[in-house]
């Protein structure tokens, strides 16, 4: 069966999560403008900085830390944010972001978490699509969306 661009771009999202180093969680996000891929991302430790992998063990993960609470303690950059910091601005003005959640092997809501949905926001993007934890398609709409009611229900990422 052919792919519909939704399915075909979260896939990719899906691919991108593999590249994840996060113990924890996997994301993948990729940013695409007229079908065409602008840049991509996964979620890992800022550059320069020992990841999950290389630690051997996830930090939030060991001190049992909520989805969401005390992100000064991961030191990851997180899948759309990776995506948004290497796309061209310009390319992003009313560009679609997939994203794409795994975890422990099963799908886990890609919706962004408060942070992100701000820079999300200042990126200029104009869709968001996602599966929720039940792989529910979501589209948010950026450009219609009540924007702080979506920073006040965010379910966060690891
Ligand atoms: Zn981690
Ligand atoms: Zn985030």
């Amino acid at each position: 069966m052919r792919l519909s661009w939704d399915d075909y771009f979260l896939k990719m999202a899906e691919t991108a999560c593999l590249r994840s180093t996060c113990l924890r969680a996997q994301f993948g996000a990729v940013l695409v403008r007229n079908h065409t891929l602008i840049s991509t991302g996964y979620n890992g430790a800022a550059s320069g900085v020992r990841s999950c992998l290389e630690r051997g063990e996830c930090v939030r993960e060991r001190l049992q830390i909520p989805s969401g609470k005390n992100y000064e303690i991961c030191h990851s950059v997180h899948a759309e944010a990776n995506a948004i910091i290497r796309a061209n601005f310009d390319l992003m003005d009313d560009a679609t972001l997939y994203i794409f959640g795994l975890q422990q092997g099963k799908i886990r809501s890609g919706m962004p978490c408060f942070m992100c949905w701000r820079m999300i926001f200042n990126a200029g993007i104009g869709k968001v699509i996602f599966f929720d934890d039940e792989r529910q398609m979501k589209i948010v709409n950026v450009k219609v969306v009540d924007r702080s009611r979506i920073l006040s229900y965010s379910a966060p990422e690891a």
